[in-house]
């Protein structure tokens, strides 16, 4: 088995008719990083912030925050890394930012990039972070800090969030501290901004879909709740015909879209999402081999006439049979 990985893991992410996909690694701490590179990820796709956060009891100082970066920089597959400002929230809460269990809708509620604005203290710290970590990239040397906020439900916010960034940027270089070229983009997770998504096309460098909290707010059923969650498709028609028009969106606008949920370690999701014209895939490093391996036995052509096949399709039990089948076919 460790022959087998090591093997896939120095084979190019490329389909059979010879189109480069890039498969990154989602991860949740340094740690992590370690699978990322085991699995033969080309970069880190998503890096989850808050459990920096949930594991202090206060928040971090940007020195540490900073050092935290830099190290998943340093171990990261080509330096490749994008780093996701906090995304508290939800089912996640952290105490010293004021966040508790007290809201009627968690999930539509202060969570996110929505608290985040409401701590600039906290907020430009962790922005700043992040550039000054992106100094640590090497010139002539490959390597990429992304800056990514979530939960972006509007033009407004995307604003808000550039104007931090400026005002960063200014601070650092006032006190001349060093900072790297940094690249900022939004999370398309809330179906508004996807609706709209040609508007924050023009404010952003590059998209990440979270398809996990796209599913269920577009389908308004909690994931974790039993009772509802049959309804939390991301194979329905619904989800296919926004996840279409998003990343055909970003496509046109010449904007980079990665998918960081977890349809982008699917197996049955793969034709689809490659149909669509999507080419860069961020999973928990473990589905890194499978897709590498779907990559290599598919054509672009066939997954485009797949995705005009499901768009097609009223239910999510016939994409769900179809997309098995077509699987069945080239594997
Ligand atoms: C998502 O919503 O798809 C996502 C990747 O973010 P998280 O799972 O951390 O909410
Ligand atoms: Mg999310």
């Amino acid at each position: 088995l460790k022959d087998q990985l090591a093997a896939n893991r120095d084979q190019p992410a490329v389909t059979r008719d010879g189109t480069e996909l890039k498969l990154l690694a989602n991860i949740n701490n340094a740690k992590d990083v370690e699978s990322a590179v085991a699995m033969g990820a080309q970069g880190v796709g998503l890096y989850r912030t808050e459990y920096l956060y949930l594991t202090h009891e206060n928040v971090p100082d940007e020195n540490e925050q900073f050092a935290v970066y830099r190290e998943i920089l340093q171990k990261s597959p080509r330096h490749y890394v994008t780093i996701r400002t906090l995304d508290i929230g939800g089912d996640k809460t952290v105490a010293y930012l004021g966040h508790n269990h007290n809201e009627a809708n968690p999930f539509m509620g202060w969570r996110s990039i929505r608290l985040s604005f409401e701590h600039p203290e906290f907020f430009m710290s962790q922005i700043r972070a992040i550039m000054r970590c992106a100094a640590e990239l090497k010139s002539g040397e490959p390597g990429e800090v992304n800056m990514l906020f979530p939960m972006i439900t509007n033009v407004e916010e995307m604003r808000k969030a550039r104007h931090l960034v400026r005002k960063a940027e200014k601070s650092l270089d006032e006190r001349g501290i060093p900072r790297g070229e940094v690249k900022v983009g939004m999370m398309l997770e809330v179906p508004a901004a996807a609706v709209a998504i040609h508007h924050l096309l023009e404010l952003v460098d590059f998209v990440s879909i979270g398809s996990n909290d796209l599913v269920q707010y577009l389908t308004a059923a909690d994931r974790d709740n039993p009772k509802v969650s049959g309804l939390c498709q991301p194979l329905s028609p619904a989800v296919v015909i926004t996840l279409k028009h998003v990343i055909e969106a970003c496509n046109q606008a010449n904007i980079p879209v990665t998918l960081c949920g977890e349809m982008a370690g699917q197996p049955r999701a793969f034709l689809l999402l490659l149909g669509m014209g999507l080419r860069s895939f961020s999973m928990s490093p473990a589905f890194i081999p499978t897709i590498k391996e779907l990559a290599n036995q598919a054509t672009v052509e066939h997954a485009e006439r797949v995705v005009e096949k499901v768009m097609e399709m009223k239910t999510t039990n016939q994409v769900k049979r179809y997309l098995r089948m077509e699987l069945e076919a080239i594997s």
